[in-house]
C-alpha cells in the first residue's frame, strides 16, 4: 500500500467516514483508520441505529398488544420473540456498516484497521489487533474519534447487570425491573424499549426535570406523556452507588430507600475519546472534559491537525459530527466550509417523538431577546386523528420585531421528521410568515407545523 496520504482520518463513525467520503470526492487521497471490525462508530454499530430498530419493534409489539383495537383490528395471542427482534436490529447494524464499506471502495478511501496514534504532524502508527504496527504519512490528520460512556463515581459497570447503552441495546431476556440512570436522550429511549416489551422502569434523575437542556414546556409534557405510559421518575435523587446484589442488583440514591432491581443503564452522558491518540506527545490542546480544543475552522493548534464530531465541543449527535467533518475536509480542499450550529435540530425517538432545534424559551428570555410564541395542538390535526396519534403540539418561536424563527419544539408523532422542515427554513433564515404561507399537502402532520406558524401571527386557522 502506498502510505503517503493528503488526508488521515482516525474514526469511522458518521463525523469521519463522511469526512473521508466527503474529502475523496474533493480530490484527496483518503485513508481511514478504525479499530472496529464494522466502520459506522458508535452511531452505526452500537447507537442511532441499533436503538432506533429495537424502539420501532417495540413500539410495533405494543401497538399489536393494546393500540389495534381501536382500529378495527381485533389481534390475538400477541407474543414477543426477543431473539427475532434483536435479530432484526442485528441485520439493520449489518447492512449499513457493510454500506459504508461500500462507500469507502466506491470513493476510494483507504481503510485501515487498527488503533491510530499520532506520532507528529503529518505522521499517524497504526497498530493492528496481532500487534504489528505501520506507519501512515500525510498532509493533514483529522481526529474523529467520538466518544464513549462517561462513568459515575459509585456505579460498579460490570458488562452484564450494571451496564450502559451498548448492553442495554442486547439484554437476552426483559428485565422485572430496570433502573434508568440519567433521564436524557439515551435514557428516556432505551427505557421507553424494555417499558414496551414488560419490565417496570424507573429513571433516576439528578436535576428536577427529564431532557435537561430542552425547552421546558417541552420537557414537561414529555414527562407526563411518559408517565402516562408506565415510565417512573425519581428527579432531583441522586445516585450514590449501583452494585451488583445476588442475581440482580441495588441502586443506592441519596435520602432514600434503596432500589432492587434486575438490570441497571448508566446512561448520564458521554465523553470524548482521546486515550492513546498521542494528543499530549504531540502537543494538542485539550478542555477540561478531555475534549480537542479546536477554532471555528475545526484546527486545533497543532498545523495539520484538525477534529471533528462527539470528540469536539458542542451536541454529541451524529449529524452535527456529519456536517462538522463535510465542512471541515472543504476547507482543507477549497478554503471554504461552514456549519450552520443554530440550525442542527435534536431528536429524542421516544413515542411520540420530541424534537426541536433553535433556541428554547429560556435561552430567549435570558438572552433578552423578544419573542412571540405560536403554539398548534396536534389533536386538532386531521391527520393525526385519523391515524390515532394525537399527542403532542409543535410550538413556534420567532423574533417579536423582525418574525425570523428563532426556535421550534415538537412532540408528536413523526417530531423527527416534522422539525426538518423548520430547520430548513431557518437555515434559509425563514420568518414564520413564510412558512405559514407555504403550501402544506392536506390532510399530513405536517399542517400542525404551518398552523403554529400562523399563530405566530394573527391566529391559527383550525383552534
Ligand atoms: C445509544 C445511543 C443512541 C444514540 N442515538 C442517536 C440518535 O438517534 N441521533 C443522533 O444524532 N445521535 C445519536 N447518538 C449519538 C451519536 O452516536 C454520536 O453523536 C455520533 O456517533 C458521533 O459521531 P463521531 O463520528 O464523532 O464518533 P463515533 O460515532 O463515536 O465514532 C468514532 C469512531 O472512532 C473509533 N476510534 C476511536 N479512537 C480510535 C483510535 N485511536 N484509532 C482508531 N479508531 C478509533 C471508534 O471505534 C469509533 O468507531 C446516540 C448514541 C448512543 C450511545
Amino acid at each position: 500500500m502506498d502510505q503517503q496520504f493528503d488526508l488521515v482520518v482516525i474514526g469511522a463513525g458518521p463525523g469521519g467516514y463522511v469526512a473521508a467520503i466527503r474529502a475523496a470526492q474533493l480530490k484527496l487521497k483518503v485513508a481511514c483508520v478504525e479499530s472496529e471490525a464494522r466502520l459506522g462508530g458508535t452511531c452505526l454499530r452500537v447507537g442511532c441505529i441499533p436503538s432506533k430498530a429495537l424502539l420501532e419493534a417495540s413500539h410495533q409489539y405494543h401497538a399489536a398488544k393494546h393500540d389495534l383495537g381501536a382500529f378495527g383490528i381485533e389481534v390475538k395471542g400477541v407474543e414477543l420473540n426477543l431473539a427475532g427482534m434483536l435479530k432484526k436490529k442485528t441485520d439493520t447494524v449489518e447492512q449499513l456498516t457493510g454500506g459504508v464499506a461500500h462507500l469507502f471502495k466506491k470513493n476510494g478511501v483507504t481503510r485501515v484497521l487498527g488503533h491510530g496514534k499520532i506520532a507528529g504532524p503529518g505522521k499517524v502508527v497504526v497498530t493492528s489487533g496481532d500487534g504489528k504496527t505501520e506507519e501512515l504519512t500525510t498532509k493533514n490528520i483529522l481526529i474523529a474519534t467520538g466518544s464513549s460512556v462517561a462513568k459515575l463515581a459509585g456505579v460498579e459497570l460490570d458488562g452484564d447487570r450494571i451496564g450502559t447503552s451498548t448492553e442495554a441495546l442486547s439484554y437476552p431476556e426483559v428485565p422485572k425491573h430496570m433502573v434508568v440512570i440519567g433521564a436524557g436522550v439515551i435514557g428516556l429511549e432505551l427505557g421507553s424499549v424494555w417499558q414496551r416489551l414488560g419490565a417496570k422502569v424507573t429513571v433516576v434523575e439528578y436535576f428536577d426535570r427529564i431532557l435537561p437542556g430542552m425547552d421546558t414546556e417541552l420537557g414537561t409534557l414529555a414527562k407526563r406523556i411518559l408517565e402516562k405510559q408506565g415510565l417512573s421518575f425519581k428527579l432531583g435523587a441522586r445516585v450514590k452507588a449501583a452494585r451488583r446484589s445476588g442475581d440482580g442488583c441495588v441502586v443506592e440514591i441519596e435520602g432514600q430507600e434503596p432500589i432492587q432491581c434486575d438490570r441497571v443503564l448508566l446512561a448520564t452522558g458521554r465523553v470524548p475519546n482521546t486515550d492513546g491518540l498521542g494528543l499530549a506527545e504531540v502537543g494538542v490542546a485539550q478542555g477540561k472534559r478531555g475534549d480537542v480544543i479546536v477554532d471555528d475552522h475545526f484546527r486545533t493548534n497543532v498545523p495539520g491537525i484538525y477534529a471533528i464530531g462527539d470528540v469536539i465541543r458542542g451536541a454529541m449527535l451524529a449529524h452535527k459530527a456529519e456536517e462538522e467533518g463535510i465542512a471541515c475536509v472543504e476547507l482543507i480542499a477549497t478554503g471554504y466550509g461552514h456549519v450552520d450550529y443554530n440550525s442542527i435540530p435534536s431528536v429524542v425517538y421516544t413515542h411520540p417523538e420530541i424534537a426541536s432545534v433553535g433556541r428554547s424559551e429560556e435561552q430567549l428570555k435570558e438572552a433578552g431577546i423578544a419573542y412571540k410564541k405560536g403554539s398548534f395542538p396536534f389533536s386538532a390535526n386531521g391527520r393525526a386523528k385519523a391515524i390515532g396519534n394525537t399527542e403532542g403540539r409543535v410550538k413556534i418561536l420567532a423574533d417579536a420585531k423582525t418574525d425570523r424563527i428563532l426556535g421550534a419544539h415538537i412532540i408528536g408523532h413523526a417530531a423527527g421528521d416534522l422539525i426538518a422542515e423548520v430547520a430548513v427554513a431557518m437555515a434559509f433564515g425563514a420568518s414564520a410568515e413564510d412558512l405559514a404561507r407555504a403550501s402544506h399537502a392536506h390532510p399530513s402532520l405536517a399542517e400542525t407545523v404551518k398552523e403554529a406558524a400562523l399563530a405566530a401571527g394573527d391566529g391559527a386557522i383550525h383552534i
